[in-house]
């Protein structure tokens, strides 16, 4: 049976997904293939972090005393962990409704056939980040209206991009497609400004709540 590299679990809110807003219990997993400028959990991305090895069974179990619906899978990058697979498998068949957020580098395919499908947020890194060259556009092939893309945008230049992602690759019609702030790069206000210029009627605007809500440093929420 797989064990996995737990840096943190707790519940709370999810921030971001269509699922934003509800309680979640988020098992956060060490470690990450990426670098991005804006990262705010870099901490949990190093090999000297401390982490708790937790077997399918430790965390099934912790699911079960929680008792909330819904379980976000993060990072890092969630997707890295070797038996990743096995533990979707295990949420999904209790009835969980599994969200993984995952970097836009991973490749989303071989998850997409498991017996049990999870729902991905998956992000797309813009110029602002530094890792756009990473992200794998193939990805969006394997999205459905139970995923969402999250273009995490910085900067005008970065909206601009966006808007020619989600042209190219037909987003919007493929999945739910939001646009969120770097927090403290870009105001909301210009990002709404943005949508209205281009009419982008299928786009939504996504604030990361937990920002709002806590100290935007605070851990555990
Ligand atoms: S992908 Fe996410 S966890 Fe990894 S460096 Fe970027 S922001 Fe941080």
């Amino acid at each position: 049976m797989g064990t996995f590299s737990v840096v943190e679990t707790f519940v709370s809110i999810n921030g971001e997904g269509s699922h934003a807003g509800e309680l979640a219990l988020f098992l956060r997993f060490q470690g990450c293939n990426l670098a991005c400028s804006f990262c705010d959990t870099k901490w949990a991305n190093t090999d000297t972090v401390p982490t708790e090895q937790r077997t399918v069974e430790q965390l099934v179990q912790l699911a079960q005393q929680e008792g909330v619906h819904n379980i976000t899978l993060t990072g890092g990058e969630p997707l890295l962990q070797p038996d990743i697979a096995e533990l979707i498998t295990a949420l999904c068949a209790l009835g969980y409704h599994v969200e993984i957020e995952t970097n836009g580098s991973v490749p989303l395919a071989p998850f997409t056939s498991l017996a049990f499908r999870p729902s991905f947020t998956m992000d797309y890194k813009l110029s602002c980040s530094g890792m756009e060259s990473h992200m794998l556009p193939e990805n969006f092939a394997c999205l459905t209206m139970n995923d969402s893309v999250k273009f995490v945008v910085g900067s005008r230049s970065d909206l601009e991009r966006a808007v020619e992602v989600v042209t190219e690759h037909g987003l919007t019609a493929r999945c739910p497609v939001y646009f969120s702030p770097v927090f403290g790069s870009i105001q909301p206000a210009e990002i709404v400004d943005f949508m209205k210029e281009r009419n982008l009627n299928r786009v939504r605007l996504q604030l990361q709540l937990h920002k709002y809500i806590w100290d935007p440093q605070k851990r555990g929420v």
